[in-house]
């Protein structure tokens, strides 16, 4: 008789957006002449730019070769990629990394995902609240999460991030292992300063506590005061690893490309004692139970970094980035409270009158037939919130603006 793994069985049933599909259906259903407008899309729309296209092409073309064709590549990804990464996402910033100390993988879901197999079932674990649901999910699964009560996790040190904080919390009293930051924030769509930024650096150093740091929205910053990786603060090596994506900066969502970064120096203790190096058993857990990323997609990634590919990706962001203001600055003038939007791709919308977030997306649909998220679908601090993306087209995002400018 096969057991399974009983952690699974503790994980809530409901997928927020799948919650939401079934409720716009319905919808739908009831109001079949309506044209609901999608506010609510985590996912790209513009399709992939020029350059890595073409790359894909040319990785394509060498594949149909007897000289350029691939089969496994390296587990940590091609040198060219992680030099280019190396190259182009740190040295402009003063930060030097090794290759080695890069590893490629098929998007940051995966790795954020993975990255707690490297530390034991009982180390405590800190998340910003509200929150992107793998963190806690991918601990929940092999028990170091607890039980779920009343929407909370036992084991899960719950850090709200609300307007009275800025959206960036305090750093715990206690002592916690491991801790989750993702800025610029998904759901929030806020960022944390330089300052911020090293508090929790300086929070990781004196508790031995290890950062788990997702910067998959980097490319979204105007500001150039906001800090793109958590290296830019000193001493971050010794205790973060970082998480990068092209799905939002190039559009990848379908194509499957980013990177980890695991410092040399960034160690963990064992039971003895020892300081492990995380560097080390990454590698090694990666070389056991990862085959790499397509060729086809790493050419497409190391395109991100011509300078016709930077010029191009951009523009996408530059787009969106369009989008976003409109959303804010829209709902401002309506006399409503807006939050991110600035140097991220979503705007986080504080519900009027303090009515549920539920209750406000589902007057939303009804009244103006357009679609959020409910921030309650994100953590206990989302309640009283609602998510607006900036993915969709102009057209779209302007006509939305029309509908809720008539409704509020
Ligand atoms: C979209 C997203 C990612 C990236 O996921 P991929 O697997 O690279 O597509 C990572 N973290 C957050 C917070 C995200 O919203």
């Amino acid at each position: 008789m096969a057991l399974v793994n009983e952690h699974f069985l503790k994980l809530p049933n409901n997928y927020l957006f799948a919650d939401v599909a079934k409720k716009v259906n319905a919808f739908k259903v009831s109001h079949p002449a309506a044209n609901p407008i999608s506010l609510g899309i985590g996912d790209v729309t513009l399709p992939l730019c020029h350059a890595v296209t073409e790359a894909m092409h040319k990785a394509v073309d060498e594949m149909a070769t007897k000289d350029g064709f691939r089969g496994y590549g390296p587990e940590q990804g091609y040198m060219f990629l992680r030099e280019a990464i190396v190259k182009n996402d740190f040295l402009p910033r003063g930060i030097h990394f090794e290759p080695s100390e890069i590893f490629v993988n098929d998007g940051a879901k995966s790795d954020t995902g993975n990255i707690q197999e490297l530390v034991r079932w009982d180390n405590s674990i800190g998340v910003t609240d509200p929150i992107y649901p793998v963190y806690i999910d991918s601990n929940a699964m092999i028990g170091r999460a607890g039980e779920m009560k009343d929407g909370r996790w036992s084991n899960v040190v719950y850090m709200p991030c609300t307007a009275e904080n800025g959206f960036v919390p305090q750093v715990p009293e206690r002592r916690v292992d491991i801790i989750y930051l993702c800025y610029p924030n998904n759901p929030t769509g806020t960022t944390i300063s330089k300052d911020g930024l090293r508090e929790w650096v300086d929070y990781a150093l004196q508790n031995d506590t290890l950062i788990f740091y997702d910067a998959a929205y980097e490319a979204y910053i105007q500001n150039p005061d906001i800090p793109h990786s958590i290296y830019e603060i000193k001493g971050a090596k010794k205790v973060a690893i970082e998480f990068h994506s092209y799905s939002k900066t190039a559009g990848f969502t379908g194509v499957r490309c980013g990177y980890t970064v695991v410092p040399k120096e960034v160690t963990a203790s064992a039971l003895d004692g020892r300081r492990v190096s995380l560097n080390q058993l990454w590698y090694r857990r990666q070389c056991t139970k990862f085959n790499g990323t397509s060729y086809i997609s790493q050419r497409a990634a190391e395109a991100t970094y011509s300078p016709e590919g930077k010029r191009q990706v951009k523009e996408s962001i530059a787009y969106y980035m369009d989008n976003a203001r409109t959303i804010r600055t829209t709902l401002a003038s309506l006399g409503l409270d807006v939050f991110g939007g600035e140097d991220a791709p979503y705007v986080w919308l504080k519900v009027p009158d303090g009515e549920g977030s539920w209750r406000f997306f589902e007057s939303m649909l009804y009244n103006a037939h357009v679609v959020c998220t409910p921030g309650a679908g994100f953590g206990p601090s989302g309640e009283g919130y609602v998510r607006l993306t900036a993915f969709g087209t102009h057209e779209d995002c302007a006509e939305a603006m029309d509908r809720l400018r008539k409704w509020v």
